[in-house]
């Protein structure tokens, strides 16, 4: 097929996608086509992208380290704002080590490629997000889909084919459900087949558990988990990735990881700008807790609306409509009345669930959320779509195979 009927084919399933154009900072509110309107799909969750102090931290370190870091950390790109925020986010996680990575999605490439190894197996959440499919694809290992957060299908692959040194890897909060992992059961089974855990935070730093330290450490589990895959380009603000884990697993990480060594260290005003991030995640402990605090506000809304939010606490709330085509329209009636929630479509998520994912952040007042969740209902009935149906998440789907 040529590259003309490719997109056509796109098109016609409802699945072509393209940029939206946003003016001025991922603030809660924000201007599309000179309109202002509320930004409900983006992951700054608790305002930090914008933070003056984070802004100017930047601003700084690209006035004293420059704007890049000039080659791979191995090479000569190991610079002490690198070094700061590594002992910093180790210290933060609890611990030994940490090492930072170009993005979240080089750290999950990174870390399944190294850890999965020849002969054995990764174990892996049928709803994991994309960058942990990819790394599966990368490993050595074979790769085992378990259905979502079904800790029966998972115990009985590893009865059948576990091998100490294994892997299993989740999201602890799933990326377009907002649903989260079972992780203490996950723990307990790792550590009757002698499996590695790992865990991506992506959306749990900043957001759940004491402080923000993550769903792990919110289950209590902070030392259980082997490996804290986690992003600075969420609740941080910034943008990179990281791994914290102990020393030995790091040390593999800079001897094998090939997306940490083959790529460009993260450039300074980045890496200074999640460090003045997370210094301000540990002065205001409680910005997580309004970050859930509104995001109950905004399920709540949903709920009253007659919207069917699937059950669930965290910010990231899909409404599931089902269609393709269907998603983008309700997508685009809702930002003519001034709420931007994009469509997500196939395949981010199965075939059948396409949806509106709404975040919520630490910043949107209760009676913007009210009012959201009366737009949304409204593009809703305008486009006639019914909500909450075709929800089948238990099926093991092909996104990771
Ligand atoms: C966004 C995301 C990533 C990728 O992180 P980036 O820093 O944006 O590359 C990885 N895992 C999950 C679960 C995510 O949602």
């Amino acid at each position: 097929m040529n590259i003309g009927a490719q997109l056509e084919a796109l098109r016609e399933a409802g699945l072509y996608r393209s940029t939206q154009l946003i003016s001025g900072p991922q603030g809660p509110r924000v201007m599309i086509d000179g309109r202002p309107v509320l930004l409900l799909c983006s992951n700054n969750y608790l305002g930090f992208a914008d933070h003056p102090r984070v802004r100017q931290a930047a601003a700084d370190a690209a006035m004293r380290w420059g704007v890049g870091a000039g080659a791979s950390r191995l090479v000569s790109g190991t610079m002490t704002i690198h070094e700061q925020l590594e002992q910093r986010l180790a210290q933060f996680e609890g611990t030994e080590s940490c090492v930072l990575f170009g993005s979240g999605y080089l750290a999950n490439v990174g870390v399944l490629s190294a850890l999965g190894r020849d002969g054995h197996t990764i174990f892996s959440d049928a709803l994991n997000h994309a960058s942990i499919i990819d790394g599966c694809r990368l490993a050595r290992a074979d790769t085992f889909v378990y259905r979502h957060c079904d800790v029966d299908h998972l115990e009985s692959a590893l009865r059948e084919r576990g091998r100490e040194g294994d892997v299993i890897v989740t999201d602890t909060v799933f990326s377009m459900d907002g649903d989260v992992a079972p992780l203490a059961e996950i723990v307990a089974l790792a550590r009757t087949y002698g499996a590695l855990v790992v865990v991506d935070e992506a959306h749990a730093t900043g957001a759940l558990g004491p402080g923000g330290r993550g769903a792990a450490a919110a289950a209590g589990l902070g030392g259980e988990v082997d490996v804290i895959v986690g992003s600075l380009s969420k609740a941080l603000g910034s943008y990179g990735g990281y791994v914290c884990a102990r020393r030995e697993i790091v040390e593999l990480m800079l001897n094998s990881a090939r997306a940490l060594i083959f790529s460009t260290a993260p450039p300074p005003p980045a890496v200074a700008g999640a460090l003045a991030a997370l210094e301000l995640l540990i002065e205001q402990p409680l910005r997580p807790e309004k970050l859930q605090a509104q995001a109950m506000v905004l399920r709540d809304e949903l709920a009253i609306a007659d919207m069917r939010p699937p059950p669930g606490a965290t910010q990231i709330i899909p409404l599931i409509v089902g269609a393709a085509d269907d998603a983008v329209r309700m997508s685009a009636a809702a930002l003519a009345r001034g709420v931007f929630a994009q469509a997500i479509r196939p395949p981010t998520v199965p075939q059948g669930s396409a949806r509106l994912r709404l975040t919520v952040m630490a910043s949107h007042t209760s009676s913007e959320l009210a009012g959201a969740a009366a737009s949304l209902r409204a593009a809703a009935d305008e486009v006639g779509v019914r909500l909450g149906v075709g929800v089948d998440s238990t099926e093991p789907v092909a996104r990771a195979a």
